[in-house]
């Protein structure tokens, strides 16, 4: 019987892979143009890390965590997300000390979730995280940053910003009792997933996708009417620098967000082109969590976008330029007994055309046979080495893409014709 993938981890292909190079490379452009840097940490921390940050009583700590205990008996848990291990590892390594960071990582997390388009168990996230800053500017930075992304992306008129405000915890603490007591009067009209969350999350019921509680929600407690002055002027504050940038926002006053460190700012970049999983970037302020993990003090707000929901819209909106496609330039053939010569030819055009794609046939085989990889390989140029251009230091040019008659010229001229063909 044969081994197969676990549900919901799937292969990244060759053939996909040019895209997420593509959106890796511009993020990462995009993120050093705003003066950010990268931060690896691992993929496995202490289980308590994430019971401690993202909430014992959330759904991912609850029931969608990937937990063992290793040979020494630590419990132990894949990331299911980075912000954890972010701080965990800025507190560790004093970064946080006396000093602001700007970082960003990238990579897998691990949901134990019901797989379906857009929702897999490893899925890939790119976070970005400030700390040390704790006024709306930094929070509409991130914004700004992210608007930046999706144009560059050619995204943008195919993505919409949500923005709420949490308020403080003391508010949240407020609101859910008003929200409860609310609900608890309408129990029997609500659905199972969202009567067990009365108990355990009841702010998570304002994220129900069920058409009927949404409905019982119009007239619920609204969360603005419980958020403090200070956090009302930092949102207004926050409107008020996206307006003032052009950035188009719609506030939600029901977006909430399923990992406990939120408070204050909240936001969601949300796409009608995927279906059901349609947030593709989420994120918010998490003034609290460095110090529940630990650290001193300190304020820090970021976001993480899922790679393989932005993946699908960049093809769904058909938007990834052709010039990333796998594309060589020659294909070298190397027909009898000449391996060797050809190997060490096509190393010498490495070294003295760094720019030129080269492959480089293996394997033996007729001339036919091989003119036909040449050709499927999309090469622009074959060069054929044969015994009697190894014996004469020549080689055979066969222009594959053009109407033009096959030369043979010496090998030292070799590099001058690659240049005038294929370079300019
Ligand atoms: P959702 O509401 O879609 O479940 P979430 O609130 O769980 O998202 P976050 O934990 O904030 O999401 O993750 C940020 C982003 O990571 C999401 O907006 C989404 O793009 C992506 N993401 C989250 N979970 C998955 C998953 N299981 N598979 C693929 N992408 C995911
Ligand atoms: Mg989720």
């Amino acid at each position: 019987m044969k081994i197969q993938s676990i549900r919901g981890m799937s292969d990244l292909l060759p053939e996909q892979s040019a895209t997420w190079q593509y959106l890796e490379r511009v993020v990462a452009d995009v993120l050093a143009r705003y003066s950010y840097r990268e931060i690896r940490f691992p993929l496995l921390e202490q289980t308590e890390l994430f019971k401690r940050a993202v909430g014992e009583v959330t759904d991912i700590v609850e029931k969608e965590m990937y937990s063992f205990d290793d040979r020494n008996g630590d419990s132990l848990s894949l990331r299911p997300e980075g912000t954890a291990g972010c701080v965990r590892a800025c507190t560790e390594n004093g970064l946080l000390h006396n000093q602001t960071q700007r970082l960003w990582y990238m990579g897998p997390m691990f949901r134990h979730e019901r797989p379906q388009k857009g929702r897999l168990r490893q899925f890939h996230q790119i976070g970005v995280e400030a700390f040390g800053l704790k006024g709306p500017d930094i929070d509409a930075e991130l914004l700004l940053l992210t608007a930046r992304l999706w144009k560059t992306l050619k995204i943008d008129h195919a993505v919409k910003l949500e923005i709420n405000s949490l308020g403080t915890s003391d508010d949240r603490k407020r609101y859910r009792a008003a929200l409860v007591e609310y609900l608890t009067a309408r129990y029997e009209q609500l659905d199972e997933d969202s009567q067990r969350r009365l108990q355990s999350n009841p702010m998570r019921i304002l994220d129900s996708k069920n058409a009927d509680v949404q409905a019982l929600l119009h007239a619920a407690p609204n969360l603005a009417d419980f958020i403090d002055d200070e956090s009302r002027q930092h949102f207004e504050r926050l409107c008020a620098m996206l307006d003032a940038a052009d950035v188009p926002f719609q506030i939600n006053p029901r977006l909430v967000r399923g990992l406990d460190y939120y408070g204050k700012t909240v936001f969601e970049w949300v796409t009608t082109h995927l279906g059901a999983q349609g947030t593709v970037c989420a994120g918010g302020r998490y003034d609290g969590l460095v110090e529940q993990l630990g650290g001193k003090p300190c304020p820090g707000v970021g976001f993480a976008m899922g790679i393989e929901r932005l993946v699908l819209l960049l093809d769904e909106l058909g938007v990834v330029p052709d010039s990333i496609a796998h594309q060589i330039d020659v294909y070298l053939m190397a027909v009898g007994d000449v391996e060797q010569q050809g190997l060490v030819l096509a190393e010498k055009l490495r070294e003295q055309c760094p720019r030129l794609r080269i492959e480089h046939h293996c394997g033996g085989g007729s001339v036919k046979s091989q003119i036909k990889k040449a050709d499927k390989s999309g090469a622009t140029i074959a060069l054929i080495m044969g015994e009697d251009e190894a014996a004469s230091g020549t080689i055979g040019v066969k222009y594959l893409r053009e109407d033009k008659a096959q030369e043979t010229v010496a090998q030292s001229e070799l590099v001058s014709v690659l240049t005038t063909n294929l370079i300019n």
